[in-house]
């Protein structure tokens, strides 16, 4: 994106304006480039890892390399600093909006703030791309064509053009990632993420690249061209491509998901529970990084996600539906003062063999569910909880059976339930 869809300098630029490498221009380089090209400018981007990331209160870490960004900008000595306020992009067919979250849209107001010497030379017109955004989006071109000295009518065009451009880049990315998705028939980690963070070499602690290396290939999320009945009631843009990766993810056995989020981030505090939610009984990985985040951390985090995906592989785990057929019905069995899980193939286990998976169904409070999950764990026994409302017993048992492949599943809970055991899995 930053080489093909580069705009070509102006021979006579009428100045400089800076484009802060953070957060939208991620997303919208073609669009913002072009259009300030077309305005007459030489347009500067700000260098990756350059500038002071202090910032007067505590913000995201991709607001704070914001600040560098601008800073860099500014210590480059450009005429003015492009950063509009950019509130929506366009909605997919199933959504109404798709709103950028409240720190992305206000972020020109607090640079403005923060930079209070220069905040004359930070150009912040209101924007947006989705269709009821487009006559007050025209009228700050306008206006911000006089601001500048150049005619509205040559703003106004420079602004079409610029919309088209970003179209193609859409097209010819969507385009190379199907192409390299057609015939893919190996695993493949969907990354997701906000593009700033998830796909910022520079912030994403190489995390495709700590993928790839173990042989897994990395598709972006943002590539898929996909609407999910998950949206309906999500406003966020960069939320929605998450859940609709997720909504691809889970339809193939091997699609997994990973998100890079960050810490404080306000969409992701909601979002996170909804996409464990529906991956459930599925292995995907979730990393929160900010300014602190070390490699180490993220290497191990990785790791342990691609070695359950490589556990999972290696015992041939079958889609849910097959396995069903082949699940055989065990049972509990008293003795003297023990109990016994009697699988289907006659196997006796004791409850707290390592084997033994013990999945506690409770609906009630957290804390009810940190208490289980606490008196497992010091008795050294593994144990899954899950609420029961919308699951059968057996579908609770055979998930956990596929997802750990452990060979025998009892159900402890406020109801008793059916023990089983897949020989598939052994
Ligand atoms: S989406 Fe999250 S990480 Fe991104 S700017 Fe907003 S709050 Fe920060």
């Amino acid at each position: 994106m930053f080489q093909e869809f580069a705009p070509t300098s102006p021979h006579c630029p009428r100045g400089r304006i800076g484009l802060p490498l953070a957060l939208t221009t991620y997303e919208l380089y073609p669009l913002y480039s072009r259009f300030l090209s077309g305005l007459g400018f030489e347009v500067v981007l700000s260098r990756r890892g350059f500038g002071s990331r202090r910032t007067a209160t505590p913000i995201c870490y991709p607001a704070e390399l914001m600040h560098a960004a601008v800073d860099d900008l500014l210590a480059h000595g450009v005429d003015f600093i492009f950063l509009p306020y950019m509130r929506e992009l366009p909605a997919g067919r199933s959504v109404e909006h798709a709103y950028l979250c409240p720190v992305t849209q206000d972020i020109p107001g607090v640079i403005r703030a923060f930079f209070g010497t220069a905040a004359g030379r930070i150009l912040t017109p209101e924007m947006g791309l989705a269709p009821h955004l487009e006559a007050v989006t025209r009228q700050e071109v306008a206006r911000l064509a006089a601001t500048l000295g150049v005619r509205s009518q040559l703003a106004n065009e420079s602004w079409s053009a610029a919309l088209a451009h970003q179209a193609a880049f859409e097209r010819s990315y969507r385009d190379e990632i199907q192409e390299a998705l057609y015939g893919l028939d190996q695993p493949a980690v969907i990354l997701v993420g906000r593009p700033y963070v998830a796909y910022a070499p520079e912030v994403n602690l190489s995390v495709p690249r700590k993928i790839t290396t173990r042989g897994l290939t990395v598709i972006p999320g943002d590539a898929l061209p996909l609407e999910s009945p998950l949206n309906q009631r999500n406003v966020w843009h960069f939320t929605q491509d998450i859940m609709s990766a997720v909504e691809y993810a889970r339809h193939r056995t091997d699609r997994y998901v990973c998100d890079i989020s960050c810490f404080s981030c306000g969409p992701d505090a909601i979002n996170h529970h909804r996409m464990r939610r529906e991956l459930d009984g599925r292995p995907f990985c979730f990393l929160e990084i900010d300014s602190h985040t070390a490699h180490a951390g993220i290497e191990t985090r990785v790791g342990a996600f691609l070695d359950i995906i490589e556990a999972g592989r290696v015992r041939h785990v079958v889609p849910a539906a097959q396995a069903k057929r082949r699940v055989t019905t065990a049972h509990l069995e008293q003795e003297g003062s023990g109990t016994y899980v009697v699988t289907g193939t006659g196997r006796r286990l004791a409850l707290n063999d390592p084997q033994v998976v013990h999945v506690a169904l409770a609906d009630g409070p957290q804390f009810v569910s940190d208490l289980l999950a606490g008196f497992y764990s010091s008795n050294r026994m593994e144990v899954a909880i899950r609420s029961e409302h919308h699951r059968g017993n057996a579908a609770i048992c055979q998930a956990s059976l596929l997802r750990t492949g452990v060979p025998a599943v009892s159900v402890h809970g406020w109801k008793s339930g059916a023990v089983s055991e897949d020989a598939s899995t052994r």
